[in-house]
């Protein structure tokens, strides 16, 4: 099935993890794809990959600063450029936080805020700015469940991602009259780089807590940002869709 056949869509954080497994899904169902990463190797080597399993995906790279709104609409520039339209714009990259407030210093504060909640700014603004001269689009964003639950440390992290569900439920009714929808999706504990160096015994009682009883796969959050993209979600903005096993931690 090729949900969607094409369609262009852009996405960021795209190197590895739930962004690599977003890009992935897309070219698998259709799209034409802009991974975009923070440097030009990790980008090079995540397209090397892609293309070994499938030489016929449509696929480019980008590593803009995602701080920088005149590098970002340049980025947007050149997938309008190379593939004639945006119609999917996935603000995914982003760092976590751990730092306990005590210790906080405001310049790593602002650093995670500039990521997680300014880049998703610059890259909804610029690439909204394409999609209602075409006529319509699609932005997505990745939350977190830590958006609803908020966590006992780095407050950072979840500050910036509760900003990433108002945007997310602003935006959607800011542009929908431009019919752009705006959604999120807020991935439980996701086997990424980051989870996978976690010893046995962290996961273990991290498991015992989610009542599917696992940990979510990429795919599984990709399959989610795969469906808000399509056409079988045209009556769908402004929604943060959970995909996290039921975890409530
Ligand atoms: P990851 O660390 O595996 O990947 C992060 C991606 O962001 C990479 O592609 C990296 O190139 C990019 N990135 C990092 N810093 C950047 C910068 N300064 N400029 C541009 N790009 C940059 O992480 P992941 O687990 O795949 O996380 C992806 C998203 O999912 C993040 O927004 C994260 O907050 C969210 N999330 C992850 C989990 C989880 O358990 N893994 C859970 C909830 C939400």
């Amino acid at each position: 099935m090729e949900l969607l056949k094409g369609k262009t869509a852009m996405v960021t954080g795209g190197t590895r993890g739930i962004g690599y497994a977003i890009v992935k899904t897309y070219l698998d169902n259709g799209a034409a794809v802009a991974l975009c990463g923070s440097r030009r190797e990790t980008v090079d080597k995540a397209l090397a990959k892609l293309k070994a399993e499938n030489p016929e995906y449509k696929v480019i790279g980008l590593w803009p600063d995602l701080a920088n709104p005149q590098e970002i609409e340049e980025a947007v520039g050149t997938v309008k450029e190379t593939f004639g339209k945006l119609d999917i714009m996935v603000n995914n990259a982003g760092v976590s936080a751990r730092d306990k407030l005590y210790d906080y210093k405001p310049e790593d504060f602002a650093k995670t805020m500039e990521l997680n909640v300014n880049a998703v700014f610059n890259c909804s603004q610029a690439a909204a700015k394409v999609m209602k001269e075409q006529g319509g689009g699609v932005i997505l964003n990745t939350s977190s469940m830590v958006s609803i639950y908020g966590q006992p440390s780095g407050v950072a992290y979840p500050a910036s991602k509760f900003a990433v569900n108002g945007i997310t439920k602003s935006l959607a009714r800011e542009l929908g009259k431009d019919n752009i929808r705006v959604n999120a999706v807020a991935p439980g504990v996701t086997r990424t780089d980051m989870v996978a160096a976690l010893p046995e015994e962290m996961i273990k009682p991290l498991i015992a807590t989610i009542p599917l009883g696992r940990v979510g796969e990429p795919e599984d959050v990709a399959n989610a940002f795969l469906y808000l993209a399509s056409d079988l979600a045209g009556y769908v903005t402004g929604v943060i869709l959970s995909v996290d096993g039921a975890a409530r931690t």
